[in-house]
Order: structure tokens, then C-alpha cells, then sequence
């Protein structure tokens, strides 16, 4: 499927082609971290099917606990984050996040990983009251 992604402000704009049933959700403690929410959705995209149109992406370095480095690019106007990747120079893939892609109602997460460390509070959402609007 083609999607289709963009950051906040606009500056960083770029396409992709991905495959749906990888869409997934991550629980572990970094993704919460660096979303500021309880989980991302990420879908992966291979670097030959990945093209950044406009804007230029601050990357940072991320070590994991296992020691595996991965690079996490945003937008340095708003912070919206935009992928992540290898840290290398031709990195295979790119992780796209999801809430970022114009098509992201099309793409319902399919499996969940790092679930020791899921919030026991984000599993039921969709049992909470809840408005239309703000
Ligand atoms: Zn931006
Ligand atoms: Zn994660």
C-alpha cells in the first residue's frame, strides 16, 4: 500500500510503500518514552520503497538495553517523529510511525511486542466514556 506521511508543521513530507500486515505496536519503556504516550504504532517500509519529498530530519542515536543502536529522526521544527532506522550508513528499512501516514485508519496493528512492559491501563480504551470532541 502507498501512504503517505508528513510531520506537524509540514516541513518534513514523504511516501512509502508497506505492507499492512506488519503494522504493530510497540509497549516497550523507550517507544513510551519517546512518544510520550503509552505505545507506538509503527509500520516498517524497505529503504528502496521510502522517499523523503521535503524537509531534512534531525536524527538521535538511541542505545538500547541490549546495546543495539538505532536512529530516530524527527522534525527539528516541531519534534514529530518521523521514522527510525539502523544507525548505519544504507540502513534495510525504515520504521514509519504510523500516526504520521494520511492512511493510518487503513492500517489496524496486527500483533503487539514488548507486552512486560505494557500499561496495564492502555489494553481498554475503548471501554472509557467518551465525546466525539474535546
Ligand atoms: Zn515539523
Ligand atoms: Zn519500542
Amino acid at each position: 500500500m502507498e501512504v503517505h506521511g508528513s510531520c506537524h508543521c509540514g516541513d518534513i513530507t514523504y511516501q512509502a510503500e508497506v505492507d499492512p500486515q506488519l503494522v504493530g505496536v510497540c509497549n516497550c519503556t523507550d517507544c513510551q518514552m519517546l512518544t510520550g504516550s503509552a505505545f507506538r504504532v509503527t509500520v516498517p517500509a524497505p529503504s528502496t520503497q521510502f522517499q523523503l519529498l521535503t524537509g531534512q530530519p534531525k536524527t538521535y542515536i538511541k542505545t538500547a538495553e541490549s546495546g543495539a543502536k538505532r536512529r530516530h529522526a524527527f522534525c527539528p521544527t516541531c519534534g514529530t517523529p518521523v521514522y527510525a532506522s539502523a544507525a548505519t550508513d544504507a540502513p534495510p528499512s525504515f520504521s514509519l510511525r504510523v500516526g504520521c501516514l494520511k492512511e493510518k485508519a487503513q492500517l489496524p496493528p496486527q500483533r503487539q511486542i514488548w507486552c512486560r512492559s505494557a500499561l496495564e491501563w492502555a489494553k481498554n480504551i475503548g471501554e472509557l466514556p467518551g465525546r466525539e470532541r474535546q
